[in-house]
């Protein structure tokens, strides 16, 4: 079983001011810190560290921050097909902090958006029947469906996770297995909620659907009664990532014992969470390979 996750990988830069800039100002900053981050690296490295083959397939520009994003998904065990794209930058966020906790984010996009089907589809059709294809909401609409729709054509398995929001989503659903969205997205995508937003999935085609609820846990719907698992209890520090955390080890938790989505997935994946959540940045925050190991041994 091979895992094919075709998303964004962005910079993260933290910048911490004591308050914002105006319009014409320049102000003094401190670095707060650097990551990686973006939900397809994100979803593809908690899968890697779980111990589930996996292969990102993401969109670079052509510069210097392409050089740092290989080096530093060089240390993770995940196989990386990063697609260059000349005359363009890899996509990177400035987020700024202030001392009373407030942020902004300022994210460029201009890598995920432009990538065309033809670029990512070599790395789908070595796929197997019965592999992975996990996507996101960061490429542009007409890609995600082509590529959803290769993967389909090769019988693969396809996850969904519809962040950020794009209206042409609402399309899609007929190409999607297993779909996870967080409360805000559920409403936007289906105007419900709870079991409500999982039967209106249901009966566009995606057989099954995961609501991630915060603190209040996760629903999964599919198999044969819904269930509820509880998020595990953490000290929350930074809640960036917890969705990717979640998704990536579900996934992986149930992939790597041949089992279709269950509630032992969702339990290893809130595990999984409340560590993320406990801690700042964003790969870094994540779970690590021995952690995601012994998560996994809970039965
Ligand atoms: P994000 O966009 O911040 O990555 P999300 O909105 O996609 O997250 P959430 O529903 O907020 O996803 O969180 C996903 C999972 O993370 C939850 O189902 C839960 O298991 C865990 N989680 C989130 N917040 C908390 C919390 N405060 N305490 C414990 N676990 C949490």
């Amino acid at each position: 079983m091979h895992a094919y996750v075709i998303g964004n990988v962005a910079v993260d830069e933290t910048i911490r001011v004591e308050q914002w800039p105006l319009a014409g100002a320049s102000i003094f900053g401190s670095h707060g810190s650097s990551d990686l981050g973006g939900k397809g690296a994100n979803q593809a490295v908690v899968m890697a560290r779980c111990g589930l083959t996996t292969s990102l397939v993401a969109p670079v520009g052509a510069e210097f921050r392409a050089q740092s994003i290989a080096e530093r998904l060089a240390t993770e065990p995940v196989e990386c097909r990063l697609l260059r794209q000349e005359g363009r930058s890899s996509d990177f966020s400035i987020i700024f902090t202030t001392p009373d906790g407030e942020n902004a984010i300022v994210t460029t996009t201009d890598a995920a958006e432009n990538l065309r089907p033809e670029d990512a589809l070599p790395a789908i059709r070595e796929a197997q029947p019965g592999d992975l294809a996990v996507f996101q909401g960061n490429l542009s609409g007409a890609t995600t469906e082509a590529l959803l729709t290769e993967a389909r054509r090769r019988g693969m398995v396809t996850a969904f996770n519809p962040s950020p929001l794009r209206p042409s989503f609402q399309d899609l659903w007929p190409l999607v297995d297993i779909a996870f969205l967080n409360a805000g997205e559920a409403l936007a995508l289906t105007g419900a909620s709870g079991e409500a937003a999982a039967a209106v999935l249901h009966a566009r085609g995606v057989r099954d659907v995961v609501l991630t609820l915060g603190a209040d846990g996760a629903l999964l719907s599919g198999g044969s009664a819904p269930l509820r698992v509880a998020a595990a209890p953490a000290n929350v520090v930074d809640t960036t990532g917890a969705g990717d955390t979640f998704m990536g080890v579900a996934l992986a938790s149930a992939f790597l014992r041949g089992a279709r989505l269950d509630e032992l997935a969702l339990i290893h994946a809130a595990r999984a969470s409340a560590l993320t959540v406990s801690r700042k940045g964003t790969l870094n925050a994540f779970p690590s390979i021995e952690e995601m190991s012994a998560i996994l041994a809970q039965l």
